[in-house]
Order: structure tokens, then C-alpha cells, then sequence
């Protein structure tokens, strides 16, 4: 089959080109082809699934929420309680606080969202921020 593929090309191909190395390129092609394929789509996932990780948690480029653990995607985003611990008098109390996290469904736990400063941020201030252009300062 590559011979007659040889022949009908030969008048084409300078004559330097023997049989042996048309096959051989030809047998390259074959393999490349597929290759460069499966290259550029994984190529086009991985910039896909690509984490962006603020807020103590990691975010697909939709904006997705994910697991900081063990990056599954999370869900949820509900107000939990729990406590803080509040110095009164010298004394340390403990005081009963509610916040919101988003929970994992793998790890079993709450995820909070965190800023830089250690504060804790809302649902929708995170994504406005997220959203917003990336300020150069
Ligand atoms: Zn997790």
C-alpha cells in the first residue's frame, strides 16, 4: 500500500527520497497526528481545570468553588454554628457564633472563606472580588 502511495507522490518528491525513507516518514506522520492531537486537548483541559486559590479555597476559571483538601467541588454555602472565644475581664469566655461555610462533602467538614488578613468573607463579597480585575499594587 505505502509503495503504491510512492509511486503515485514519487513524481513529486525529490529524488533524494528513497521508498524506505517515504515509509519511514510516513509511519512518523501517522504517529504525530494523533499525538499533536491528544497534546493540544490535553493541553485545552488542563488550562480548563486550571485552580485559582483565594480565600483559602481553590476556584475554577467559572468561578467554582472547590475543596482546598482534596479539590472536590463544594457546595452548600449555609450558615453553621459553632464558637468564639472572647476575652472578658482577663478571662477567656466562650460565646456562641454562627458563621457560613461551604461543606465538603468528601472531607465532612465546614470550609470557611478566608481573606488575606485572616478575616472572614461572604459568599458574595468573594466572588465580587474574584470577579473584579486583578489590581496591580
Ligand atoms: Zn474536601
Amino acid at each position: 500500500m505505502i509503495d503504491q502511495l510512492y509511486r503515485s507522490v514519487s513524481g513529486y518528491l525529490p529524488d533524494s527520497v528513497t521508498p524506505t525513507m517515504f515509509a519511514g516518514s510516513l509511519v512518523a506522520l501517522v504517529l504525530l497526528v494523533p499525538g499533536a492531537l491528544v497534546g493540544s486537548l490535553w493541553w485545552r483541559r488542563r488550562q480548563r481545570n486550571r485552580f485559582t486559590y483565594r480565600f483559602e479555597i481553590f476556584w475554577d476559571k467559572k468561578l467554582r468553588p472547590f475543596c482546598p483538601t482534596c479539590r472536590s467541588p463544594l457546595s452548600n454555602w449555609s450558615q453553621h454554628s459553632g464558637w468564639k472565644f472572647e476575652s472578658q475581664e482577663g478571662r477567656t469566655v466562650r460565646q456562641p457564633a454562627t458563621y457560613h461555610a461551604f461543606d465538603c462533602p468528601l472531607c465532612v467538614k465546614p470550609v470557611r472563606l478566608v481573606d488575606s488578613d485572616g478575616y472572614e468573607v461572604s459568599l458574595e463579597e468573594a466572588l465580587a472580588q474574584l470577579q473584579a480585575p486583578v489590581r496591580e499594587d
